[in-house]
């Protein structure tokens, strides 16, 4: 037998050797009929059934979770209850209800139809800068669609709990509810034929810290049992019946990851503080409350940009303020006493957002240029009712511990006078119903995501409390690269001169004005950027929240003065390849600890 190298798609880092395990599952056959009216109440009865298996199913599961590591749990468990949400009076269940009698079908086209549906819809508003969400939750829907109709059809569920200790699990596709359940103390790795590196089985499987190559073409005909195979999740490779050389390169591979591992475990617990002793503040960007673990495992200092987007996402009505209140002041709450800045409803004109049109806040014709049109603040200010509301929530919020308000998409200092003025008006008003406030009024500050802004930013520093530079969305309107866009992605580069130069004046500018200043763009979360960062004089990260301890691992390396010297370097330089290679050489010199990068 030759050995045989399989690609797919990096799911989850680190390598795993072992005997190949395989796990087949049978098809759960969909067969779709009509019905006749009489028969409305036995699919509705078949469907009740399903459904209360369903939760059963997935309520063991939940329970099971208690066997793994804490941190696993935090991860894993908000899967698992966005799942037993979708099974108890959700969209889906709702949907499915209506349609066998609303189109007089069985109850497994009803479950599939409106999977589907549901499916379209999250998908059809995902915004354009964060397809992967949307993903997620559409594959979060079809999971549930999938069980629900397996249920039905009575079709078994393969079981995963009794694997042989340290093998390979090579199958055709793995459910995330099938992940879950996996035994990382037993089993080495994971891969499969089918799977995307933003699916939830990759989620999970990373939770789990299982080294996984999902939709590695071929390996559900080419692995059989008991054949040894290499999982490499970083180099996105299987390898089955390695040589002897190949085995023995995996297994220094398998040493070298099982440290860099242990050390960036470490770091969690220690302080963000440059070789030369200066402070630095790494805290995380949200997007969905089910993140919240996540954050408070990485060792962030609390959040520096919450998304509120998730709220009005998949909505059919604009969230009340008692809606909002709940989920800003749990965030809040478990954050305390570490601050939690909230933006503002960041609604792009290129993103659909079914409540927002219900309640008439879109323009009525699509934008001939949605990114130049009426999004973020301009959005807010031209409907100050929604902007009331969300104020008002994050206000009373503010009162469970440290908040802050964050200003999209701003360009004058008349946007943050007129939001201000609002926030003292909603202020007053709150204090008349009696509601609970801070003792201080919430800091209020401003994204600097537009030329305008970053160029102006000695300005609106007299008007904003704190600046959040926004580089990815200043590095598409200085460039005139849409950050989406395919067609121009080659072009879109944030470490552009004239990119740089905004960043800079910005910073400095919020430091000659005694404001705090952080980076909450993408730049932030670039281990190789801290020190160009830090020399630019920035002292505070926002970032998802597993890039902090690698943001830390650099800020933790870097000394200030070789920082400022290398930034007026790269802010020398004109020409954006030259300042790539700056980069790389400088990193290349720091890269002696186990960083990786
Ligand atoms: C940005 O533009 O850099 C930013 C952080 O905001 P968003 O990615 O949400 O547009
Ligand atoms: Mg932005």
């Amino acid at each position: 037998m030759t050995e045989r190298r399989l690609p797919g798609i990096a799911a989850s880092p680190g390598v795993a050797i072992g005997q190949v395990f395989r796990a087949a599952e049978a098809a759960a056959p969909l067969s779709r009929a009509a019905i006749p009216a009489a028969d409305i109440e036995r699919e509705q009865a078949r469907l009740e059934t399903a459904i209360q298996q369903s939760r059963k199913q997935l309520t063991k599961l939940r329970a099971r979770l208690a066997v793994l590591p804490e941190d696993t749990q935090a991860e894993i468990g908000p899967l698992l209850d966005a799942y037993l949400q979708m099974v108890g009076p959700s969209r889906l269940t709702r949907g499915a209800r209506a349609r066998i009698a609303g189109h007089l079908v069985n109850a497994e086209t009803a479950v599939a139809d409106e999977t589907e549906a549901t499916a379209a819809v999250i998908l059809a508003g995902a915004p354009q800068d964060d397809p992967a969400t949307a993903q997620r939750h559409a594959d979060e829907v079809r999971e549930i669609g999938r069980r629900l109709v397996r249920n039905l059809v009575q079709a078994p569920f393969r079981s995963l709990t009794s694997l042989p200790a340290g093998a390979v699990l090579v199958c055709e596709g793995l459910r995330p509810a099938d992940a879950a359940l996996l035994d990382p103390s037993r089993l080495a790795g994971v891969a499969t034929e089918e799977g995307s590196a933003d699916g939830h089985t990759a989620v999970m499987l990373r939770a789990l810290g299982l080294p996984a190559v999902l939709g590695a073409a071929g390996i559900a005909e080419a692995a059989q049992a008991g054949m040894t195979a290499i999982i490499d999740g970083g180099a996105r490779m299987v390898t089955l019946h390695p040589t002897p050389a190949a085995l023995e390169a995996a297994h220094r591979a398998l040493a070298a990851f099982a440290r860099q591992r242990q050390s960036l475990g470490r770091l969690r617990r220690l302080p963000a503080v440059t070789a030369d002793g200066a402070a630095v503040e790494l805290q995380a960007n949200l997007e969905l409350p089910a993140e919240l673990p996540l954050v408070t495992q990485s060792g962030a200092a609390g959040i520096g940009l919450l998304r509120s987007e998730f709220l009005f996402i998949n909505a059919e009505t604009l969230p009340d303020e008692e809606t909002q209140y709940a989920a800003y002041r749990a965030i809040v709450a478990a954050l305390d006493p570490d601050p939690v800045t909230i933006r503002v409803l960041d609604w792009g004109g290129e993103k659909e957002s079914e409540a927002l049109q219900q309640a008439g806040l879109l323009p009525p014709h699509p934008e001939p240029n949605p990114a130049l049109g009426l999004r973020g603040l301009r959005l807010l200010l031209r409907h100050p009712a929604l902007l009331e509301a969300q104020l008002a929530a994050i206000l009373r919020a503010a009162a469970a511990g440290q908040a802050r308000v964050l200003l999209p998409m701003v360009t004058t200092a008349a946007e943050i006078r007129a939001t201000r003025r609002i926030m003292e008006r909603v202020t007053r008003r709150l204090r008349r119903r009696g509601a609970a406030l801070p003792a201080k009024p919430p800091p209020l500050g401003i994204m600097i995501e537009t030329p305008a802004a970053a160029l102006s930013a000695d300005a609106l520093a007299l008007d904003a409390d704190f600046f959040a530079i926004g580089t990815n969305d200043l590095t598409m309107y200085a460039l005139a690269v849409d950050r989406g866009g395919a067609e121009v992605s080659a072009l879109y580069d944030p470490l552009h001169p004239g990119v740089l130069r905004l960043v800079r004046f910005a910073i400095e500018a919020a430091l000659r004005r005694h404001i705090p200043v952080s980076v909450c763009g993408e730049m932030a979360a670039n281990p190789r950027l801290a020190p160009l960062l830090l020399g630019m004089g920035l002292r505070s990260f926002s970032m998802n929240a597993s890039a902090v301890p690698r943001v830390k691992q650099a800020v933790r390396a870097a000394r200030i003065d070789d920082c400022a010297r290398f930034a007026r370097r790269v802010l020398e330089e004109s020409d954006p390849e030259r300042i790539q290679a700056l980069i790389l050489e400088q990193t290349a010199g720091h890269s002696r600890g186990p960083a990786g990068f």
